[in-house]
């Protein structure tokens, strides 16, 4: 043992304030599939070009509707039936009512960073509540998207962890959240529109690092993707904006690397060690640092992209001196120029033992990577003062409906 690692404690992960749930054995409950409940309203955003032509055709109208209704959502950014002049105004709202359904209504906007950061919490046709947060930065404009109402991956520090998994979301709901940021940032309401806004603007990059983890929905997700990335028949974005990101489901991380779509990859890994990752991330007792890296590689392999790796530093648990070079000689095992690390200061919450690492321990951890020829950058957090973690804006709001719904004894 060196004296660095006796010199700082190591702080056990564990629940505050929550209990995780266990399976028969004892080990944290890992949910992969998702519960039965009713389907999301069949929307235009799920359906390939070729099932939506059909769709209209079936509806006795012109296959060229079909074009009409994908100018209007995915650029347009509409789905009010009074915009749509274009379509005739016998069975207009008919037919927009059968194909794009309204799927996500706007519960709570909370704004910070001088209106530049835009949190959205939205609840869907079945109640089920998701969050979506908007960033404006120099020269671009960042979308993290929610993949699923709740989750199933039981991490014990993440709040949207704490309820499970309420259900996949639905491509369309996905690629709703990107349409209706759109359209706020086209009204002006994304930062000072007399410093920043100018027509044409739209969300350049998506991260999946919303609710959910994206590769439990992998269909979904990637139909999600495809419409975003589609120049013809959806929103034209680049590919390479978009980041899918994954606490390490590795049958999935290897058929994204076989879709052909360069998506950026980031893998959530926040320990270098399995002792440490067991707890922390209860998925890595299926699929270990190890065999999550592997994948990783194998992605960089198939795709030519460079992987992310993100790593919340948290006080104490795993930010020590040692963890940043266990970190380095694992991705060097696996050959250079292939990844990138983001690590990120936890947002820090005083008396927890989830807290944010201390500057010159988050400079070390960094300088130590570095030293070892790994491009780190440090991710900045924003919306810290908006509940800014995952989950933490549903949890809120579902704290106070459940409050409102308690019956009050006079
Ligand atoms: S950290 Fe990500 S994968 Fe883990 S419970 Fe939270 S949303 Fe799910």
């Amino acid at each position: 043992m060196t004296s660095e690692t006796t010199r700082a404690p190591q702080v056990r992960p564990r629940t505050e304030g929550w209990t995780q749930r266990k399976d028969a054995a004892g080990r944290p409950l890992l949910q992969f599939a998702s519960p039965r409940r009713g389907k999301p309203p069949a929307h235009l955003a799920d359906l390939t070009p070729e099932q939506r032509v059909e769709k209209v055709t079936e509806l006795g109208l012109p296959a060229f509707r079909a074009a009409q209704l994908e100018k209007h959502f995915f650029v347009h950014c509409t789905h009010d039936p009074a915009e749509m002049t274009d379509l005739p105004a016998a069975g207009r709202d008919e037919l927009v009512h059968t194909l794009l359904p309204p799927l996500l209504t706007e519960v709570r906007r909370l704004e910070t960073d001088r209106g530049d950061t835009v949190k959205f919490l939205w609840k869907l046709h079945d109640g089920a509540l998701v969050e979506s947060v908007l960033m404006r930065y120099p020269g671009r404009i960042t979308l993290c998207v929610s993949s699923q109402a709740g989750c199933g991956m039981n991490c014990p520090f993440c709040a949207t962890g704490q309820a499970g998994l309420t259900r996949n979301m639905s491509a369309a709901e996905i690629v709703a959240q990107v349409v209706r940021a759109n359209r706020v940032i086209a009204d002006g309401q994304l930062g000072d529109p007399r410093k920043v806004g100018h027509a044409g603007e739209r969300v350049s990059n998506i991260v999946f690092m919303g609710m959910g983890e994206p590769l439990a929905n992998y269909a979904r997700v990637m139909q999600a993707v495809r419409v975003m990335t589609d120049k013809k028949h959806g929103m034209g974005m680049s590919a390479r904006g978009i980041t899918v990101s994954t606490v390490g489901l590795v049958p999935a991380i290897r058929k994204l690397s076989d879709e052909g779509i360069p998506v950026t990859f980031a893998l959530s890994l926040h320990a270098p060690d399995d002792e440490l990752r067991d707890e922390m991330i209860p998925v890595n007792s299926r699929w270990k640092v190890d065999e999550a890296l592997d994948a990783a590689r194998e992605y960089f392999e198939k795709t030519g992209r460079r992987v992310s790796i993100e790593y919340a530093l948290i006080k104490d648990m795993n930010d020590h001196g040692w963890r940043a070079d266990l970190l380095a000689d694992k991705l060097n095992a696996r050959g250079r120029g292939w990844v990138h690390v983001n690590p990120i200061p936890l947002n820090p919450t005083p008396g927890s033992v989830w807290t944010a690492s201390e500057k010159p321990v988050q400079e070390e951890f960094v300088r130590r990577l570095e030293a070892h020829g790994i491009p780190t950058t440090i991710r900045d957090t924003r919306g810290k003062d908006i509940d800014g973690a995952c989950g933490q804006l549903v949890a809120t709001e579902s704290d106070q409906q459940a409050a409102a719904a308690t019956p009050v004894e006079a």
